[in-house]
């Protein structure tokens, strides 16, 4: 399967673009990483892969979406995100997600990144404005990967994704990448109405066929004033999604991301692990995207991007807080935590509706990617080997006592009680299956 891939790869990608993408992500980002290690083991901290939204407006009101598109827009201007990236250069760093809002509603955005030739952008997008021209301006800088989210078949996305057209238009942007040979993902973020369409062997045959290199399937999560939580997956679902995307690694010849697993099939938080933090459109420094609060703000003055992230005791607070309570996601698992550690640091939310935090507390405790008596270790030696040396947990989760029970399950057999205000576990929820087909993990 590698040398299925490897040949893709070659045959199909444009090679100038082939050869940064090695330059940079293959060799420059995974030294990034390396000197990320080296500086955890100095008792320092700072992301090597740092998360920006441009901008909060979006063209789509998905189901579920936590930014506030509808709002007055908000954009990190050309001078803040340029100082944002030469500080994050000086720690090492080239690769940088770029996130909305919809990016390409970010007028100014292409000339940004083209004035980073030595760093490589992915750009989550819808793709709707991946014009002709815009895929060949695409083409010509060679430093980005567009991440184009499919959120189902042409019914199901219209209808997620609040208006008509919408599937024909993002796979007619996927199209214009294609066809500049830019080497172009597809994302889904898998919920009730998609799974069944989208975790398929036929859809990842489909995205083969186009010419896509890579995808990467995301788990809903209910966050935000409108959080439909009826799309979550159930425990089942997740592992069900888990097993797939092995699998598939091992079958297709196409690069599947996963942000949640090391390479042994435990689950890992990219936040408390500190290989990721996010800056929003308004410029403050979050823990993760879904994590709308904040102490710090590129735009204060007077210290470093370095200096802001390594001394924020709410950002320290959320790692170790994570990492102690749980190899999954703390916001899903114990938002009672969560809010207790925005209040004692007096974290600012960040949103412009200014209700994040009575919705946090509003939250239903739920299992997230943590599965503790199913975990699914990659089949893929090349996974495992990228996973061992680029993403795994950095020792973080070390001396844990909570490796063998989630925290929602901890809950359920009464050990600890949530905070006041938020809802108990959802005990049908909580019914992990006990029969999987799945290795358990020794
Ligand atoms: S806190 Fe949850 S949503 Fe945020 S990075 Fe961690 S696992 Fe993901």
């Amino acid at each position: 399967m590698s040398l299925r891939l490897a040949k893709r790869v070659l045959l199909e990608s444009d090679k100038r673009l082939l050869w940064k993408l090695f330059r940079l992500m293959g060799l420059k980002a995974a030294w990034s990483v390396q000197k990320h290690k080296a500086r955890l083991k100095r008792g320092e901290y700072f992301p090597p892969f740092l998360y920006i939204s441009v901008i909060n407006s979006c063209n789509l009101r998905c189901q579920g979406c936590w930014v506030d598109v509808a709002h007055k827009q908000q954009r990190i201007e050309p001078e803040a995100f340029h100082r944002i990236i030469r500080e994050a250069q000086a720690e090492g760093n080239v690769f940088f997600g770029i996130v909305g809002g919809e990016p390409f509603m970010h007028a100014d955005l292409l000339d940004m990144l083209a004035e980073h030739p030595d760093c490589y952008f992915q750009i989550f997008t819808n793709g709707h404005f991946i014009t002709p021209e815009v895929a060949r301006r695409i083409r010509e800088l060679g430093n980005i990967t567009p991440l184009i989210s499919v959120e189902g078949n042409q019914i199901v996305s219209d209808e997620r994704r609040g208006r008509a057209g919408v599937y024909d238009k993002t796979l007619s942007g996927i199209q214009n990448c294609l066809n500049e040979k830019i080497f172009t993902g597809v994302c889904t973020s898998l919920c009730q109405s998609n799974i069944d369409d989208l975790l398929r062997e036929s859809w990842v045959d489909r995205l083969v066929e186009m010419g896509v290199m890579y995808t990467w399937f995301h788990v809903y999560r209910p966050m935000g004033p409108n959080s439909s939580p009826e799309l979550c997956l159930t425990p089942e679902q997740q592992l069900r999604a888990r097993q797939f995307v092995v699998e598939m690694r091992v079958k297709k010849p196409i690069i599947i991301v996963d942000a949640y697993f090391d390479g042994e099939g435990q689950a890992l938080c990219p936040a408390a692990t500190g290989i990721t933090h996010h800056i929003n459109p308004w410029g403050d420094i979050e823990p993760c995207p879904i994590i709308q609060f904040a102490t710090e703000s590129i735009h204060e003055p007077g210290r470093t991007l370095k200096q802001k992230i390594n001394g924020s005791a709410f950002l320290r607070g959320f790692r170790e807080l994570a990492a102690d309570t749980t190899r999954g996601c703390l916001v899903l698992e114990r938002p009672d935590l969560l809010a207790d550690l925005i209040e004692k640091h007096g974290a600012r939310d960040v949103t412009a509706r200014q209700t994040a935090l009575a919705e946090l507390k509003a939250m239903t405790v739920r299992t997230s990617q943590f599965n503790p008596q199913q975990q699914v270790p990659e089949k893929s030696w090349m996974y495992r080997l990228a996973k061992r040396f680029w993403f795994n947990d950095f020792g973080v989760y070390r001396h844990k006592d909570h490796q063998r029970e989630s925290a929602p399950a901890v809950l359920a057999r009464g050990a600890v009680s949530p905070g006041p205000g938020v809802n108990s576990p959802e005990l049908v929820l909580l019914e992990v299956p006990t029969s999987s087909p799945v290795t358990p993990n020794a």
